[in-house]
Parts: structure tokens; sequence; C-alpha cells
């Protein structure tokens, strides 16, 4: 089978051809219609070299085949599978591969499972249990390739009105429905959307909104963006504010001096200062949700600020299983429609294509998918 593998980090992807992955008897193999891409496939591409160097165990890892989210059709069970899955069936990859045996497992926080490996990924963080160990191995390959294997609980029927092409990028809008119950949105409320205009950010405009936001601020480097994003979405309640405003005074002044509601934060690695300008905009016991990728950056916000103010500030990545149970639901009676979101499908043999248009977001792109 073919699959977009990386070799050496920094370079770009080669298209291998490798053999099909046998699974193990509560695996499945899973024939993949559509890979999804996002920023942390880039960081992972791009940053690997940096991450190698820290971590003496990372380089027997490559090559490996990239991308952690994927949907497509169930070609193989194993000896052991789950009753309601067989041949043929449409399904959703859930990339994040937890213990279920872990302290957080057990209290209901499997996103930061102590073994979790996640397809597509070498783990920056080094698993200490053997069945971690393994777990980061045996899994370790992503989407980018014609099949997968997956845990056979990794797997989530996905409704027969959902496209693959929609279907693959389930994950990263997991994590943007996830950031919005912890920001606890309300009917009414207002909410401030940092890096309002990447793969994760356009999502979260468009959650914030279903949640019942009536006013929803988006903090982005290109204003213009925003606007072209809003009619997009066909959102008549998104405000725009460019990263090099004033971000603070822009905020009280939308919300009359009172402050948002919530931040949802999606900072890039560098993108503090908009982040803290955004953060000083929520008003008294409003809440802070960060979810963005700034890697080792330090940020500064005042002890004194949240104390006072009774501010609520939380962190959260990723997603869990059920929460993507509620997503199926939502796409399922159609309360969502991911079919704007999608803006470029590319063939895998096009994959650095396909990460060259995410990083110049030439002719704006939101969600980029490769078909094998
Ligand atoms: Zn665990």
């Amino acid at each position: 089978m073919k699959a977009a593998r990386l070799h050496t980090p920094g370079s770009p992807l080669q298209i291998d051809e490798i053999p099909t992955p046998t699974i193990g008897e509560n695996d499945v193999l899973v024939e993949v219609k559509y890979a999804g891409l996002n920023g942390g496939d880039i960081h992972f591409i791009d940053e690997q070299y940096e991450l190698s160097q820290k971590v003496d165990t990372h380089s027997r890892h490559f090559p490996i085949t990239i991308s952690h989210e994927g949907a497509g059709i169930v070609a193989e069970v194993g000896k052991n599978p789950r009753k309601d899955l067989k041949v043929g069936d449409r399904v959703a990859i859930h990339p994040h591969i937890s213990c279920g045996f872990c302290y957080f497992c057990r209290t209901d926080n499997e996103t930061v499972c102590e073994n979790k490996a996640v397809i597509g990924f070498v783990n920056p963080w080094q698993p200490k249990t053997t069945f971690g160990k393994w777990a980061a191995e045996y899994y370790k390959d992503g989407t980018a390739a014609n099949y997968i294997r997956m845990p056979s609980q990794n797997v989530y029927k996905i409704p027969d009105n959902l496209p693959f092409d929609q279907a693959a990028k389930l994950d990263i809008l997991g994590t943007a429905y996830r950031a919005c119950k912890f920001a606890k949105v309300r009917p009414g409320d207002t909410v401030v959307v940092n890096a309002a205009t990447g793969g994760s950010g356009v999502p979260a405009l468009m959650l914030a909104e279903l949640f019942g936001a009536s006013k929803i601020i988006a903090v982005a480097r290109n204003k213009d963006r925003i606007g072209r994003i809003a009619k997009l979405l066909g959102s008549d309640i998104i405000e725009g504010i460019g990263s090099d405003e004033n971000i603070t005074q822009r905020i009280m002044e939308i919300t009359r001096g009172r402050g948002a509601d919530s931040l949802i934060d999606y900072i890039p690695r560098g993108g503090g200062k908009s982040f803290v300008q955004s953060a000083y905009g929520v008003r008294q016991v409003g809440r802070i949700v960060l979810v963005g990728s700034p890697g080792a950056e330090e940020v500064s916000i005042s002890y004194r600020w949240i104390m006072v103010r009774g501010v609520e500030i939380v962190g959260t990545r990723a997603h869990s299983g059920y929460e993507y149970d509620e997503l199926l639901n939502l796409c399922d009676r159609n309360t969502i429609d991911l079919s704007k979101l999608v803006t470029h499908r590319f063939s895998l043999d096009k994959i650095n294509d396909a990460l060259r248009v995410m990083k110049s977001r030439e002719g704006d792109p939101i969600w980029v998918v490769c078909s094998p």
C-alpha cells in the first residue's frame, strides 16, 4: 500500500510502498478514504529535529506515516471483534489511544492518560509502562496511507449523511467542542476566540454559536480573513479584532465595559501577547480555556487580577471518546454543517503541496484533507 512517511525530520514527506499492516485480535483494519491534516502535523514534521535531540529513543520511530485524523471503511476485523462492528462499516478514527487502567483513565480523564499513544506522532512524553511503550510503537503510524491498524474501540461508526472528507476532521472538531464545554458557553454569552481563523479556531466559532453565544469576538492576525470566514459560516454575530490592535480595549468597547464571558485561546507558538491581551478582556468570574499549542512559551498574567476577579483558567487538549459520540449525534441530525469547512482536497501523492498550502494559507484554506 501507499503511505506518506516522514523519514528525516524537517524534510518533505515521501510516498512509500509498504506492506499493509497486520492486525491483532482486538484491532480493525480501516481502508482510509480521507486523512485530515492540521497544524499539529506541521509542528510534528518541522519540529521533530528539535524534539529528537531531547528524547534519546526518538529516532527509532522513523520513518513514520503521518496524520492523526481520518475516516474510512472497515476492511478487516480481528478475531475478537466488537459485536457492533463489521467489514464495510463507515467509521471515523479517534486517534488518541488511552490505556483504560491508569489513574487518569479510571477517573474519567482519558485525554491525559499516562500511557496515551497518538497515531501519526512520535509522542514527546515517554510512556513509563510496558503497555504505553508498546502502544506508542505498535500504533505509531497515521492515516496518510491506504490502510491503518486501529484498536476497535478507537473507531466510531458515522451516520450515512456524513461524507468521509468531513468525518476525517472530527478530531479537531472534538477539540473545539470540548473547549466550548469547558468555557461553559451559554445562550446570550459573548465568547472571544483567539487565533480564530485557523483550522482549530474556525470550528470553535461555529460551535460557540451552536452553544448559544450571541456575540463572538474573533481575534486573528488577518482581519480580512475573519470577515471572509464569518461570511462563509453565514454568521452575523462574529466581530473581528486584528492581533495588532489593542485587543483588551476593543473587547471592552464591544462588551460595553463588562468584558467577555469566556475566552477560548488557540495561540500558536509565539502568540503570547495576543493571549494576554485577550485574557484581560474576560469579565469577572469569567472563564479562560487554553487549548493552543505554544510549546514551552511562558506568559505573564497578573496573579492579583485572576484572584480579585475570580477568573477561572483551565487547560484542555483533544477530547474524550464520549464527546465523539455527542458530535456524531450533532452530525446525524444535521445540527452542524461541516461541508463549508473542508476547503481543500488533495490526493495522497500531493500531500507536500497540501502542507505548503496550509502554511502559506494560499487560497484561504480552513480544513485540508488528502485522499489515498
Ligand atoms: Zn490511561
